[in-house]
């Protein structure tokens, strides 16, 4: 039976956002004109509360088509958790964003029989593979998130040095050392098989500026690796000056401690903490059965547990000593 690929293509696309239709590839849309150059994977979405992301890329693909700007390389936009983000929750049966590992991975590609997500993750992989196969230049992710709370937006910067040199040319501070806290996560999927990839947490879910912190931080990316000209980015300045101010112009900064915790500490977090809020050694940051929980040192403290579930306390972080 003949089939017309632009029918059955558009049949199966799902209508995940107003606007936004998607396929079974997760492709929000891909870039390449031939030309030599990295490959840059953005993906957005990949929890389902999370539409920011999605829509950055898209603006940044509609813009460089209606401008018919030079792509050096390729660009390819992914939607992460299609199903969850039809349904607006962060999953549907488990997170999508935790199971990138290679035990994981492995075991996801032998077995069948399958949640929500272990077809999304099969979908993912085919299309995070076939975007590596199809390289011709190195190859780039950028995992696009947003958070329940308000707070400063940051990057999580892989364990890679070109990752760190790359997170200081997009603005906002960049976070190296939180494996153990996110483990899994896909900048590991990238990072094992000896790829960069850094995430970007923009901001509260809903906040207009979380849009635009994602969408910046995108098109920063893709001229500091020379997918586009910086003459390509619009209001290339602007950016920069919004992701600074948002970002509180803080350094990178390396985890240096972390307090872990079991159930038995009765461990409470004081009231207040904000991520990468600005803490002095010595200073009361929370309680447990054994007293007072102090700062170690002067630094940065990132990702406070206010939530019931967790076994980490909270993280310190000191400044990247730049070369
Ligand atoms: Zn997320």
């Amino acid at each position: 039976m003949e089939q017309h690929g632009d029918f059955v293509d558009s049949a199966l696309k799902t209508t995940i956002l107003p606007g936004v239709h998607v396929g079974s590839d997760h492709a929000l849309g891909v870039l390449d004109q031939g030309r030599p150059g990295p490959t840059v994977v953005v993906s957005g979405g990949m929890h389902g509360n999370e539409p920011a992301g999605v829509r950055a890329i898209l603006r940044i693909l509609e813009t460089l088509r209606a401008e018919s700007a030079p792509v050096a390389g390729r660009l390819v936009g992914l939607c992460g958790n299609v199903g969850a983000l039809r349904l607006g929750v962060r999953f549907t049966d488990r997170d999508l964003n935790r199971c990138w590992d290679s035990p994981s991975v492995s075991y996801l590609r032998a077995t069948l029989g399958h949640t929500a997500e272990d077809v999304e993750q099969l979908e993912l992989l085919q299309a995070f593979d076939a975007a590596i196969a199809q390289a011709r230049g190195p190859v780039v992710h950028l995992d696009l998130h947003s958070m329940s709370a308000d707070g400063v937006p940051f990057i999580v910067v892989c364990d890679h040095p070109q990752s760190v040199q790359l997170a200081r040319e997009l603005c906002l501070p960049g976070i190296a050392g939180l494996e153990k806290a996110i483990p899994a996560t896909t900048i590991e999927y990238f990072t094992t098989l000896g790829h960069i990839a850094l995430a970007v947490e923009g901001g509260q879910h809903q906040s207009p500026s979380t849009e635009d912190t994602l969408e910046s931080v995108a098109w920063l990316l893709l001229a500091s690796v020379g997918v586009i000209a910086w003459s390509a980015v619009p209001d290339l300045a602007g950016r920069r000056a919004r992701l600074r101010a948002r970002g509180l112009n803080l350094p990178a900064v390396k985890v240096t401690y972390r307090h872990g915790i079991s159930p038995a500490d009765h461990f409470r977090m004081k009231p207040g903490y904000r991520n990468l809020q600005a803490v002095h050694a010595g200073e009361v940051l929370a309680e447990d059965d054994s007293g007072p929980v102090r700062a170690p040192a002067d630094g940065w403290i990132l990702l406070p547990l206010y939530q019931p579930v967790g076994t980490d306390g909270f993280f310190i972080g000191s400044p990247v000593v730049q070369a």
